[in-house]
């Protein structure tokens, strides 16, 4: 199986690629917006 071009996009808060429609995982930045998470279980 041949993978093409990652759909990646780039976060316009620090310029990370990061997965589309997700919470940048460097700065936690979506939509311009900070998000945080809560998920203290899986981690
Ligand atoms: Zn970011």
């Amino acid at each position: 199986m041949k993978k093409s071009a990652p759909a990646l996009s780039v976060c316009p808060q620090c310029h990370s690629y990061k997965l589309p429609h997700r919470v940048c995982p460097v700065c936690n930045y979506y939509d311009g917006r900070k998000v945080v998470e809560d998920e203290k279980s899986s981690k």
